[in-house]
């Protein structure tokens, strides 16, 4: 018999027991935490089913709004975990789940995050964190290092200084872009003899004081949605967040920056920051970095580089190249969370210049007093988790070549599938990888010939057609459980920018295999061809179009 550490009744003396006693070996408890530390992905397998579950089923189990009056024992929590919420979460780390930024984790965060759990930092301050503070900086400072590849000089002068900051870590890629903006938008209405600063004044003082109509930030149609939610809260209004045309490669157009921005001043608004994508979220493009930061130079306004996803290429000295000129960034985001491989909830954003962040500095008497050392004065977030030790951990253990390993092999392996599509008659690439992400559609290989000669009427119905197709077809394979692909609907200039839907693929997973491509390719082939109804109008217009 396993003794349980809390009996199912309400007393104190069983509520100390939960603070004090350890869970008792052979427990249910204990014999799950054993599988998870022996074979994590085998314990996921087992626990995750693989069939598909409507969800409003899945909402039954969590239609309860009463909090319990009655407590249960551990073991039986965990079953009920097990049976509820843990069979039907996502396999996130598959090696067949090839739809997300998110994928699989190495082990050896598991038991270290049992670690920082325990010691429950909280890294606002040096009174709930200490040695965790030191930590997070010199994280911060090797991040800085990768970005801008100052000399050591610079990291033993700044690094630990409390008055300084050569960044913040934060909880993902929003709040980093976000904190990136309040500081420049502080930063372009600082005080003066006359005013006292728009973190004082607000922005109608501010605005006022410094003569504008109106401030903007400049970001290319592809930018992430974070952003629309940055302007929002920096009380310019998302109608000020200025949307710059993409090239084919959607890539931020230049020229067309250069026409928004002579717009923006002729209406006497300030534009006070331009942003590059150093990986876009749906097709992984990045942005003329080197050119846009000469532009945001000559108009004197902030520079941040959202690289959230495609900032872990700096590991890589194969592939570095391709961000050239984000060390001229003023302010850059990179995600733990995505292309480092720690878990949710690792985001970071850096500053070039270590005085940047004054302009977001915080006190309070009882925390954050000035000349403290205290984390908190420059962040957006208040209590924050000792997450920085999962990245310092992993820079250890993995280090910078083993990141570089990873970074080539995914973009290596995304280059394989682009040839692998490209040979397929009936698949059509829509995107080249530039780093781990491509997307494209299945179009029957006598489709694709009718396209090419169909009028434009023509085309728009097809087009029609194959995204119903390419929606079923990701929907279906979802369900079946054996891969994931995402979807997303693009614009490509090769089809007039008509309204694509495509399938997304970010091939991060190291576990992912060749043969795993080739499957996704043949069960898509498969469910296209099966698709009744929806196939049998496509070959329809197909043949009258080649008749
Ligand atoms: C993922 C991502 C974000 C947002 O990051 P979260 O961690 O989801 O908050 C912002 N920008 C880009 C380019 C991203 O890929």
């Amino acid at each position: 018999m396993v003794t349980e550490n809390k009996t199912a009744d309400v007393s104190f003396e069983s509520l100390l027991r939960i603070f004090t006693i350890p869970e008792a070996p052979g427990s249910a408890l204990s014999r799950i935490e054993a599988k998870l530390s022996q074979n994590l992905n085998e314990f996921l397998r087992e626990h995750i089913v693989a069939e598909e579950k409507p969800l409003r089923e899945i909402e039954k189990d969590f239609s309860e709004a009463a909090i319990p009056e009655s407590p249960v024992f551990v073991s039986d929590h965990t079953q009920h975990l097990l049976d509820t919420l843990v069979s039907h979460s996502v396999h996130t780390s598959a090696p067949s789940f090839i739809g997300h930024m998110t994928s699989a984790l190495p082990y050896f965060l598991m038991p270290l995050s049992k670690i920082m759990i325990a010691l429950n930092q909280n890294l606002v301050k040096i009174e709930t964190s200490k040695a965790f503070t030191p930590l997070e900086r010199q994280v911060l400072g090797m991040l800085h290092r990768l970005i801008y590849q100052q000399d050591e000089a610079f990291y033993s002068k700044w690094m630990h200084s409390a008055k300084h900051s050569l960044g913040a870590f934060c909880s993902g890629g929003t709040i980093a872009n976000i904190t990136a903006l309040w500081v420049a938008r502080n930063n372009a209405l600082k005080a003066t003899d006359s005013f006292n600063g728009v973190e004082n004044e607000g922005l109608y003082s501010a605005m006022k004081h410094y003569g504008y109509e109106g401030l903007a930030i400049l970001v290319s149609d592809r930018g992430h949605y974070s952003l629309k939610k940055t302007a929002n809260i920096l009380g310019i209004g998302q109608d000020s967040l200025i949307s710059v045309k993409t090239d084919k490669n959607s890539r931020l157009c230049i020229h067309d920056l250069e026409e928004k921005i002579s717009q923006l001043k002729h209406k006497n608004i300030k534009p006070f920051a331009i942003i590059g994508v150093a990986g876009t979220t749906e097709t992984g493009n990045i942005d003329p970095i080197r050119k846009i930061a000469e532009i945001s130079q000559r108009e004197g306004c902030h520079f941040h580089v959202d690289a959230a996803w495609g900032g872990a290429t700096l590991m890589s000295n194969n592939h570095r190249g391709l961000l050239d000129g984000i060390e001229l960034a003023d302010s850059v985001t990179i995600d733990a969370h995505k292309q480092l491989y720690i878990p949710m909830g690792a985001g970071m954003v850096l500053f070039k210049n270590p005085n940047d962040m004054a302009a977001i500095e915080h006190h309070a008497e009882y925390i954050l007093r000035k000349g403290s050392k205290d984390l908190g004065s420059h962040t957006l977030e208040g209590s924050r988790s000792g997450m920085a030790m999962l990245v310092y951990s992993s820079m250890h253990i993995i280090s910078r070549p083993g990141y570089e390993l990873l970074i080539d092999q995914s973009i290596d392996k995304a280059k394989y599938f682009a040839e692998l599509i490209n040979e397929q008659t009936d698949f059509e690439l829509i995107s080249e990888p530039e780093l781990c992400l491509l997307t494209y559609r299945y179009v029957p290989a006598l489709t694709a010939k009718a396209l090419q000669v169909a009028d434009n009427d023509q085309k728009k119905k097809l087009h029609r057609l194959l995204n119903g197709l390419t929606k079923y077809v990701q929907k279906r394979q979802r369900e079946e459980g054996k891969s994931f692909v995402s979807r997303t609907q693009l614009n490509p200039h090769k089809w007039d920018k008509m309204n694509t839907i495509v399938f997304r693929v970010v091939l991060a997973n190291p576990l992912t295999t060749k043969e795993i491509l080739q499957s996704v390719l043949d069960e898509q082939r498969e469910i296209s061809n099966n698709s009744g109804s929806l196939m049998k109008e496509i070959t329809k217009l197909t043949h009258l179009i080649l008749k």
